[in-house]
C-alpha cells in the first residue's frame, strides 16, 4: 500500500461530518453533478450581474420601461427553473414501467377475481377461499407474466423474435430501452446521459429537455443582444470593462452556436422519431442494422411524431413502441414520388 492509498483511505473527520449532514455528497458521481450545477448557475448569475453593474443605460431603460427588464428576468428565472426541473425529472425507467404494468395487472386480476367470487356467492355456488401467501405468490407470478407478455408483444411483429433482458438490472427491455451506466438503470427510449443536467434524457423527460434548450437559446440570444448594445454605446470609454464584456460575449457566442446546433439536432430527432443513441449507434442496434439510412422505423409522419412527443409520453402503454414488421419497413423504404409529396406521405 502506497502513502497516497493510506491518505485516501484514512477517514477525514470534517468530510465525514459534511457527508452526515449532506448524504448526497458522499457519492462522487452526485458530487460532481452538484458541482456542475453550481458552475452553471454561477455562470448565469455572473452574466446577469456584470450586465446590470456595467450598463447604466439598461438601468435607465428599466426605470422607463420596466416590462422589458421584467420579461428578461422572467426568462432568466424560467430557464433556471426548467434546468432544475429537467435535472430532477424521471427519464422513464424500465423498472418503474415494469412495476406500474404489473401493479395495474395485479389490481385488474384482483378486481376480476373479487367480482367473480361475489357473482358465484350470489348464484349460491362454491366459494374459493385463497390464503394470503398464495395470493401474493399468484400476484407476483402474474407480475412477471404481464411485463414479459407486454415486451414480447412489442417484438412479436418483427423479424427479431426474442426479448432482451438487461444483465445489470435484470429487467426485460422493451424496444428502444438501454441501460445507462451512469444512472445504473434501464431507460425507456434512451437518448443520452446529460453531464450538465446530471440526468438521463429518455422518454419521460425528452420534451422537458427540448424546452430547456429552447429557453436557454433564447436567453443566450437576448443576453448577447444586451451585451452588443452596451459595447456599441460604450466601447473605448473604459478599456477593462470593454475587455470583460468582449470576453463574455465571445463565450456567449460559442455557447449560442452550440445551443442552436443542439436545438436543431433534437428538433430533427423529434420530427423523425429517433433518439441520439439510435442515430449515433445505428449500425450496432439490432432493430436498425441493415436498414437504409433514410428509413426511420418508428416514424409515423412529422405531425404524428410531434403530437406523440408532446402529448403521449406520460402514458406507458401509449409510449412503448413496437418494432415495425418487415412489411411496414418495406412501405417506409419506398422512394418518394411526386404523388407521395402531393399526398403529404411524410406528414
Ligand atoms: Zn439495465
Ligand atoms: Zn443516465
Amino acid at each position: 500500500m502506497t502513502i497516497v492509498d493510506i491518505l485516501r483511505s484514512s477517514p477525514d473527520p470534517t468530510m465525514d461530518r459534511c457527508f452526515r449532514f449532506f448524504p448526497c455528497l458522499a457519492d462522487p458521481g452526485r458530487r460532481s453533478s452538484l458541482c456542475l450545477k453550481l458552475v452553471l448557475v454561477t455562470i448565469h448569475v455572473v452574466y446577469l450581474v456584470i450586465l446590470f453593474l456595467f450598463d447604466g443605460d439598461l438601468i435607465e431603460k428599466t426605470k422607463k420601461e420596466p416590462w422589458y427588464t421584467a420579461l428578461y428576468l422572467l426568462l432568466f428565472g424560467v430557464t433556471l427553473i426548467q434546468y432544475f426541473a429537467t435535472s430532477i425529472s424521471s427519464p422513464g425507467y424500465a423498472l418503474d414501467a415494469m412495476r406500474a404494468v404489473n401493479e395495474r395487472n395485479a389490481i385488474y386480476r384482483q378486481t376480476s377475481e373479487t367480482s367473480n367470487q361475489s357473482a358465484s356467492s350470489r348464484n349460491g355456488s362454491f366459494i374459493v377461499t385463497v390464503e394470503g401467501n398464495q395470493t401474493e405468490r399468484n400476484v407476483s407470478g402474474s407480475k412477471a407474466t404481464a411485463w414479459s407478455k407486454l415486451v414480447a408483444d412489442l417484438y412479436s411483429g418483427s423479424s427479431i423474435s426474442r426479448t432482451w433482458t438487461c444483465t445489470y438490472c435484470n429487467v426485460e427491455q422493451p424496444p428502444r430501452a438501454k441501460h445507462c451506466h451512469d444512472c445504473d438503470k434501464c431507460v425507456l427510449q434512451f437518448d443520452h446521459h446529460c453531464v450538465w443536467l446530471g440526468n438521463c434524457i429518455g422518454q419521460g423527460n425528452h420534451c422537458l429537455f427540448w424546452w430547456y434548450l429552447c429557453e436557454e437559446t433564447a436567453l443566450c440570444l437576448w443576453t448577447g443582444v444586451l451585451y452588443i448594445s452596451y459595447l456599441k454605446a460604450h466601447i473605448t470609454l473604459v478599456w477593462w470593462k470593454d475587455a470583460i464584456m468582449i470576453l463574455l460575449l465571445i463565450t456567449l457566442a460559442i455557447s449560442l452556436i452550440f445551443l442552436l446546433l443542439l436545438l436543431l439536432f433534437h428538433s430533427y430527432l423529434i420530427l423523425t422519431n429517433q433518439t441520439t443513441y439510435e442515430l449515433v449507434r445505428r449500425r450496432r442496434i439490432t432493430y436498425l442494422r441493415g436498414l437504409p439510412e433514410r428509413v426511420h422505423p418508428f416514424s409515423k409522419g412529422v405531425c404524428r411524431n410531434v403530437y406523440n412527443f408532446c402529448c403521449l409520453r406520460s402514458s406507458i402503454y401509449n409510449s412503448l413502441e413496437p418494432i415495425p414488421s418487415p412489411e411496414e419497413i418495406k412501405e417506409k423504404s419506398r422512394p418518394y414520388s411526386c404523388l407521395a409529396v402531393v399526398t403529404c406521405r411524410c406528414c
